[in-house]
C-alpha cells in the first residue's frame, strides 16, 4: 500500500494536489485514477442536493452514497471500483468538498465493508435506487483502540463460548455472497480479535507486563498481532494471533529478532490453547463492572 502524502483534517487543493499529482476525472464524486491505485471519493454539500445521504454512523463508520445523479444506480464505474476496490488494489481515500471551487478537507482512508440498496430521491426528485456504501476507517479496521468496542466476557461461561465463537469463526467457510464478504471477514476477525483479547486479560502475552494504559471505555490497550503472517488484518485463528503490548508488537514486526519472537510466541500461544480454560487464571481476577 503506498504512502498518501494526505493528512485527515488538512485541506487539499483537488486539482493541484490531488488530480495533477495522481489524476483521475476532475468532476463528480468518484474519481478512478488510472495508474495508481486509489479510490478518490468526495462527500460534501454538494452531494446533499442529488439526495445524497452521506455520513458518519454511529458505529464508526460512514456511509457514502454511490455515483449516478438520475435513475437506479449500478455497479459500474466508480461505484464498482469502490465496492471491489479491495481485489482490484485501490486505496478508498475520502474528502469532503466545502463549496464549489473551494479546497476539500481529507477524511481519511477507507475500506469498503458492504452496502445496502436504498430509495433515495435523484437529481429530479425521483426516488430510485442508491447505493450505499458502509465504509469503515482503515485505523478502526486495523486498530483495537477505536474501533466498535470488544466484548468483554464477564464469567468463565461467556469466555468459553467467546472462544467456541473464536474457534468457529476461524473455521468459517468462505462462500458468502461477495456483497456480505468483507462484513463477514470483518465480523469474523472481530471475533477471533475479542477473544485473544479476552484470553490476555489485561496482560500482554509476550513479555507479560500489564498493559501500558486504559483506553476511554476503561479497557486495557493491547494490541492484536498475527503470528505468522505480514500483515494484522484477515480473521486468523485463535492458536495463531497473541494480544500483545505496542511496544513487543513493534518488536515482532521490525526487531532484529522477530524471527525468534514469533517463533517464541506462537509456542506460547498453542500451548495455552491446549490448556482447559477451567485451569486458566483469567476470569477470576477480572473485575465486574
Ligand atoms: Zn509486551
Ligand atoms: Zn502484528
Amino acid at each position: 500500500m503506498p504512502q498518501w502524502p494526505f493528512i485527515p483534517g488538512r485541506l487539499y487543493s483537488r486539482r493541484n494536489d490531488i488530480h495533477a499529482r495522481y489524476g483521475g476525472q476532475e468532476q463528480g464524486g468518484i474519481s478512478t485514477p488510472q495508474s495508481v491505485g486509489a479510490v478518490f471519493a468526495f462527500t460534501g454539500e454538494s452531494g446533499l442536493k442529488h439526495g445524497y445521504a452521506d455520513g458518519w454512523q454511529p458505529d464508526g463508520s460512514f456511509s457514502y452514497c454511490g455515483e449516478g445523479r438520475t435513475g437506479d444506480m449500478v455497479l459500474k464505474r466508480g461505484n464498482r471500483a469502490i465496492a471491489s476496490h479491495a481485489s482490484l488494489s485501490r486505496d478508498i481515500l475520502l474528502f469532503e468538498t466545502t463549496g464549489k471551487g473551494r479546497p476539500v478537507r481529507f477524511t481519511g482512508q477507507f475500506m469498503c465493508a458492504g452496502w445496502t440498496d436504498q430509495q433515495l430521491p435523484d437529481t429530479n426528485g425521483f426516488l430510485r435506487k442508491a447505493i450505499v456504501f458502509r465504509l469503515v476507517p482503515l485505523n478502526l479496521a486495523a486498530d483495537p483502540i477505536v474501533e466498535a468496542l470488544p466484548e468483554v466476557p464477564r464469567t468463565t461461561e461467556e469466555f468459553n463460548q467467546l472462544r467456541a465463537r473464536a474457534y468457529a469463526a476461524a473455521k468459517a467457510p468462505e462462500g458468502v455472497q461477495a456483497k456480505d464478504a468483507v462484513v463477514a471477514s470483518y465480523v469474523r476477525s472481530k471475533t477471533v480479535r475479542d477473544y485473544a483479547l479476552a484470553r490476555a486479560n489485561g496482560r500482554c502475552e509476550s513479555c507479560n507486563e500489564g498493559a501500558p494504559f486504559e483506553t476511554p471505555a476503561g479497557l486495557p490497550f493491547l494490541e492484536v498481532h498475527h503470528i505468522k503472517r505480514l500483515t494484522d488484518g484477515g480473521p486468523d485463528s485463535p492458536g495463531s494471533v497473541a494480544a500483545i503490548c505496542p511496544n513487543c508488537h513493534r518488536e515482532a514486526h521490525y526487531g532484529a529478532s522477530a524471527v525468534a519472537i514469533n517463533d517464541r510466541l506462537l509456542a506460547l500461544v498453542q500451548a495455552v490453547e491446549r490448556v482447559t480454560i477451567a485451569d486458566l487464571p483469567l476470569i477470576a481476577k477480572r473485575s465486574i463492572h
